[in-house]
């Protein structure tokens, strides 16, 4: 599922869909581009003291996913196991400034 991102018309690089201006070089305005929505696993972290809109469904996992376009992403973790860093993962769904990331298919 690909997702909405911006790339850079100076120095190429995307940036997530919500950037000002260019984190690598400061380039505005920056143009609309779809991405793949595939990458892997960077990090992750288990959420156990939820923010108060968010308390009913604690605990949960955050996945931060390397993307293929080369930004990283902050998302919610849809898979049943916990994935190994490195895992490849793609967006099931997106959700606002973040995303729904599941088991890739690399
Ligand atoms: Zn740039």
């Amino acid at each position: 599922m690909t997702i909405d991102a911006l790339r850079c018309g100076a120095c190429s690089r995307v940036t997530p869909a919500w950037s000002l201006a260019c984190p690598h070089c400061g380039t505005r305005p920056l143009a609309p581009v779809k991405i793949s929505g595939r990458g892997s696993v960077y990090s992750t972290s288990l959420v156990r003291m939820a923010p108060e809109h968010l308390a009913a469904e604690a605990p949960y996992l955050l996945v931060m996913v390397r993307l293929e376009e080369g930004p990283l992403m902050l998302g919610r973790w849809a898979g049943r196991e916990e994935p190994e860093i490195g895992a490849p993962v793609a967006v099931a769904r997106p959700d606002g400034r973040t995303a729904w990331f599941a088991p890739g298919d690399g």
